[in-house]
């Protein structure tokens, strides 16, 4: 393989499917910009599909939460500035990435499109949308709004110490979403890199997702994970013929999580092929 950057590819060799229930173990604040998207005279809105009006989970939310969680066990330093959110990115000097190989956050969650070369991102995240027969269930607690409720909060006023009662839209506890997430397979590293993914998810159920996580919200249990493996030669094969792992909860995939990377290795094998 050529050593300049010119001319290096980036061939999937394979792809690992992770589908996953997500449950709001507490009420569920999503992040959504104050009068864009807010409902009615709230504030802190959760954000809706405007087709179904129903809350959901952006896919960008997710990933950016499993990303600053993974950056900050490994006390990586923040130096990317994007809106009011600070993240680690491996910077390209010169053209040339020397760290970024072996960080355990960049290669996962990918770098802007100007840094590291030929550096494709392995971990796509989903839209999470609530599952139907959760939809169903929310429906029929008759809510303050459309599969949502309404938490007041006293916001203490740091000079007076004044309380002012505030109105904070929250998906109710008890809601699941269905979440997606494609983790591709580029070269050899990437299959001990997928340990960085499950060790995440992990970090978000001791976390929270979305706003108000130290005063309780937000709070997510991830369960029915499956791990679909899609090698490159059986991309022209319908899904359920390709094979599969269950995994009940995040703590059982990280109990197997050595043989469960070797089963990846040698479903989706790198061939000598593919090196060359
Ligand atoms: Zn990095």
């Amino acid at each position: 393989m050529s050593t300049s950057t010119a001319t290096r590819r980036a061939t999937i060799f394979g792809r690992v499917i992770l589908t996953a229930q997500l449950r709001a173990v507490t009420g569920l604040r999503i992040g959504g910009a104050t009068g864009t998207l807010a409902i009615g005279a709230l504030d802190n809105p959760v954000v809706r599909d405007p087709l179904t009006n129903q809350p959901y989970i952006p896919g960008s939310a997710l990933k950016g939460k499993l990303r600053s969680l993974s950056e900050r066990i490994e006390g990586l330093v923040s130096n990317w500035r994007i809106n009011n959110v600070y993240l680690h990115i491996c910077l390209a000097q010169n053209g040339q990435n020397p760290n970024y190989h072996t960080c355990p956050v960049c290669p996962v969650f990918g770098v802007p499109g100007d840094q590291a070369p030929s550096a494709p991102t392995r971990l796509i995240v989903r839209d999470a949308f609530l599952i139907d027969e959760s939809a169903r269930e929310l429906e029929a607690l008759r809510l303050d709004l459309p599969y949502s409720e309404i938490k007041w909060e006293a916001a203490i006023d740091r000079v007076t110490s004044a309380a002012t009662p505030r109105q904070v839209e929250r998906v109710p506890a008890g809601a699941r979403f269905a979440c997606e997430m494609v983790y591709t397979i580029y070269e050899p590293e990437d299959f001990e890199r997928f340990r960085i993914v499950a060790r995440a998810l992990q970090l978000l159920e001791d976390d929270y997702l979305g706003g108000y996580g130290s005063r309780g919200s937000g709070k997510v249990a991830f369960s029915d994970i499956t791990l679909l493996a899609k090698p490159r030669e059986q991309y022209d094969k319908p899904r359920e013929t390709l094979p599969t792992r269950t995994f009940p909860s995040v703590d059982a995939l990280l109990q197997q999580l050595d043989e469960t990377v070797a089963w990846l290795t040698s479903t989706i094998l790198v061939t000598t092929r593919d090196l060359a």
